[in-house]
């Protein structure tokens, strides 16, 4: 899940980036509305956070010209000021949710979290692929009904596939959703995990497209011939 920050406060952006990465998001961060929209012509995040006062413009004059072209990203506000004409304007200018000043991480994570699942078009926690399944509210993996233990990576990759069943995902799609543009990348990274996974779940199931990418697959199992 890859988030996109706009907020001017450093020490507030620099706490939430860290927060959040914790919580399996991978965060980019940018400080005014001119950057955001840079950042949103290279790379659609699946999620943003606007902040209300921006130093180049308003968030919600930001939050329209968003809305124009992405009109199903969701968007969560955050402002210092909390008065209800503010929260009205903000929701009836296509914001999904909103958050005053001061907040608590906890709240905003639940908040997050809700938007998360509204993205996947069923709204079920629970997402499956043949014996896996991953549990997006607890962030946990099953497989053939037994828990199985992945680091915050291996757990996004497992879910950027299983999100986008049948597709073939690429190496650099992979690594925009599992990290951050201001960490270090090694070349083989996206290897590393798939070779992790397959390890610890059934080596059929993550398939290599040679020159590609990886897509999620189901097994072959060994049939009797009638
Ligand atoms: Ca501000």
């Amino acid at each position: 899940m890859q988030l996109l920050i706009v907020e001017d406060d450093k020490p507030l952006a620099r706490s939430l980036q860290k927060a959040l990465r914790g919580h399996g998001f991978a965060v980019n961060h940018v400080e005014t509305g001119s950057a955001a929209l840079e950042a949103l012509a290279m790379e659609r995040p699946d999620m943003m956070i606007i902040d209300l006062g921006l130093p180049d413009t308003d968030g919600l004059t930001l939050l329209r010209t968003i809305r124009r072209s992405t009109p199903d990203l969701p968007i969560l506000l955050l402002t210092a000021r909390d008065t209800v004409q503010d929260k009205v304007q903000g929701l009836n200018d296509g914001a999904d949710d909103y958050l005053s000043k001061p907040f608590d991480m906890t709240e905003l994570l639940a908040r997050l979290r809700v938007m998360e699942r509204r993205l996947s078009k069923s709204g079920n926690p629970v997402l499956a692929f043949g014996d896996l399944e991953l549990d997006t509210m607890e962030q946990k993996v099953r497989y053939k009904g037994e828990n199985v233990e992945t680091s915050r990576r291996e757990y996004m990759l497992l879910k950027s596939l299983i999100e986008t069943p049948g597709r073939v995902l690429t190496r650099a799609a992979l690594e925009g959703r599992l990290y951050s543009w201001d960490e270090e990348i090694s070349s083989n990274a996206i290897e590393v995990h798939v070779h992790h996974l397959r390890r610890k779940l059934d080596n059929g199931l993550i398939r290599t497209i040679r020159g590609v990418g990886y897509q999620l697959s189901e097994p072959q199992h060994n049939t009797p011939e009638a």
